[in-house]
């Protein structure tokens, strides 16, 4: 429980306590989670009624709004300005969210559209307002319909289809997708949501998945010492069946990557050559990479036994299956940055097959290619022995900080990393894609004694998460295990938390993709209680900036409370501890990030300052992010 309190205990978490709230009382078909509205510039709006009633209406003035979806009324779109000033209606007026339907409905004011329901069964939002983006109907329901435009509005952010996921689609209107207190687009509303984002985030078939998973498990093992040759049925035919399923999406150019690995062998001293099986869709600025990976190989009690009974269908099963139909869904959609799909062998035995990708990646992009974000995905399967209902709504994302916490027990909010930037960025992001999931930030590198492939891009500066299951299966050896034994079987796990795995992995793979880079050169200056001065440069590439976004999050949270939305035309910003939301927060953490046109947000710039009555400064040891602790 101490993952799910250090959630609940930061003000700047509150969509993430909403989630919750909806995992922990509703049935799939149950009500929506209710939301407090906005309090961003200005006054924010009433608190959102809760189960029964009707969601709360939005700010007014510049707050942002956002209320919650209900029983009966789906949740209220925001109302804010986005700092333009100005007055404003409510933003939202109701939607029908919740069970009965519709996504929540953003109603727009004078400037300020609201961003409606994410997650109702049915309808997406619509935008009656004469500015700001319509509702965004993330939903899955099995009729979802896109948003409508009454009056001139944008319209809304494409009701989605209904999705495949049989136990997400009845999972209660999510009401307003806004978290609160958010002021991220100059219309007002709160985040965008981008549609193509969502038809991905929807188009994730559990039936693949599961299939996938199946076919992995059937193979006898997927041991890095195991027969390599096609013609058996181990890791080389295993590795084959990925590398053709990869090519035959089409978009990407696949390959092989060859490394060695020595400690196979009666004696643990032979050598044998393994390959990781990668795919690369080159983007418009094709430097600039993103990686989604989870490695493929299995083990069973005997870590490098070439031929007893290792199925793997959790671990590793599950993220190839995911790394293979996120590949799929994303086939057909351009991005600004390049993405790589990658299957990585050895794991098992020490992370050899990522330790190969982490450094020779350039080689399959372009020789100035630089990996932005590595999102690791290993033992996302939803071990049906070891996670109940609540768990099977969450997730546990490993991100270390600065100096890497290996040794000690767990981090500190008080703390910074590049890593931990991706984390907020999934927070944020993933919980507005993927309303039904939770994140359970773990302020670590990885398990206490266990590691996983992110390790091998860290140890080159190259900002990694890692994805995985909420309750993991006993180790080999345990009682009840089905980890590492022959007891990994597809029994034993639940093909939907791994598609819903995969929808938060696209959703933020395919929000980086598509955002700006962030800004660079980030300085802060100010002290006592404000106001604080910051000034950036305008991000090295990437599609056009919108506009930015300045955030803060006191040293005892992980999250950003309001974002402050600045202009494109300016890089330099005096903001209040009241426009902040950190008002009295004697130590706070402050960054800058890039928006474009369609609302993709970058990663906040790094280094963070660190604000104390005092002064700003980048903490001593943010930037030596490969020293271990
Ligand atoms: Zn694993």
């Amino acid at each position: 429980m101490q993952s799910i309190s250090r959630v609940l205990t930061g003000p700047g978490q509150l969509a993430s306590i909403f989630v919750l709230i909806s995992t922990l009382s509703c049935s799939d078909a149950g009500p929506g989670p209710s939301r407090t509205s906005g309090t961003g510039q200005g006054s924010g709006g009433s608190t959102g009624s809760g189960a029964t009633g009707s969601g709360g209406t939005g700010g007014v003035t510049t707050g942002s709004g956002g209320s919650g979806g209900t029983t009966g009324k789906g949740g209220s779109g925001g109302s804010d300005t986005g700092g333009s000033g100005g007055t404003t209606d409510d933003g939202g007026t109701t939607g029908s969210g919740g069970s009965s339907g519709a996504g929540g409905t953003g109603a727009g004011g004078t400037g300020g559209g609201g961003t409606g329901g994410a997650a109702g069964s049915g309808a997406g939002g619509t935008a009656t307002g004469d500015a700001g983006p319509g509702g965004a109907g993330a939903g899955g329901g099995s009729s979802g319909t896109g948003g409508t435009s009454v009056d001139g509005g944008p319209g809304g952010m494409a009701g989605s289809a209904g999705s495949p996921l049989p136990d997400a689609g009845g999972t209660g209107g999510a009401g307003g997708s806004m978290p609160p207190g958010d002021a991220s687009t100059p219309d007002g509303g709160g985040p965008s949501l981008d549609p193509d984002i969502i038809t991905i985030v929807t188009s994730v078939n559990t039936t693949r998945v599961s299939n996938d998973i199946t076919t992995l498990s059937n193979f006898t093992t997927r041991n890095t010492c195991s027969n390599n040759t096609a013609s058996g049925n181990a890791i080389g035919a295993a590795r084959d069946w990925i590398y053709g399923q990869l090519q035959s999406i089409g978009p990407y150019t696949v390959s092989k990557q060859n490394f060695n690995y020595t400690g196979c062998g009666a004696t643990g001293t032979t050598t044998v050559t393994d390959q990781n099986v990668v795919a690369v869709k080159l983007g418009t600025h094709p430097d600039r990479v993103i990686i989604m990976g989870g490695h493929y190989d299995s083990r069973t009690i005997d870590p490098v036994s070439p031929t007893d009974r290792a199925p793997g269908a959790n671990d590793s099963g599950s993220q190839t299956a995911l790394v293979i139909e996120a590949a799929r869904i994303m086939a057909s959609y351009t991005f600004d940055a390049t993405v790589i799909f990658a299957a990585f062998a050895a794991e098992e035995q020490g992370l050899a097959g990522s330790a190969q990708l982490a450094k020779n990646y350039a080689s399959l992009v372009t020789a100035n290619a630089k990996v932005e974000a590595m999102l690791n995905c290993d033992i996302v399967g939803g071990d049906i022995a070891a996670n109940d209902a609540t768990a099977m709504r969450q997730f546990r994302l490993f991100s270390s900080g600065t100096p890497r916490e290996i040794v000690t027990p767990m981090g500190k909010t008080d703390d910074t990393s590049p890593s931990r930037g991706i984390m907020r960025y999934i927070g944020y992001w993933g919980s507005l894609y993927v309303p039904s999931m939770t994140m359970l930030p773990q302020l670590r590198e990885d398990r206490p004694t266990r590691g996983g492939d992110h390790q091998s891009f860290l140890d080159q500066a190259i900002p990694a998460v890692r994805f995985i299951e909420t309750v993991e299966s006993p180790n080999a050896g345990m009682p009840g295990s089905h980890q590492h034994t022959a007891d990994d079987l597809p029994m034993n796990m639940s093909p939907d938390y791994t598609a819903r795995i995969t929808q938060l992995v696209v959703a933020t793979g395919a929000s980086l993709a598509r955002a700006p880079m962030a800004p660079l050169s980030a300085t802060v200056s100010g002290s006592g209680s404000g106001p604080w001065t910051v000034g950036w440069m305008p991000p090295a590439s990437g599609p056009a900036v919108d506009h930015y976004v300045i955030a803060a999050r006191p040293s005892t949270e992980n999250f950003y409370r309001t974002r402050v939305v600045v202009p494109a035309s300016t890089t330099s910003r005096a903001v209040t501890a009241a426009e902040l939301g950190v008002t009295g927060v004697s130590i706070f953490y402050i960054s800058v990030a890039a928006v474009d046109a369609v609302g993709h947000e970058s990663l906040f710039a790094y280094p963070e300052h660190r604000c104390t009555t005092t002064s700003c400064v980048v903490p001593s040891d943010a930037l030596n992010v490969t020293a271990r602790n």
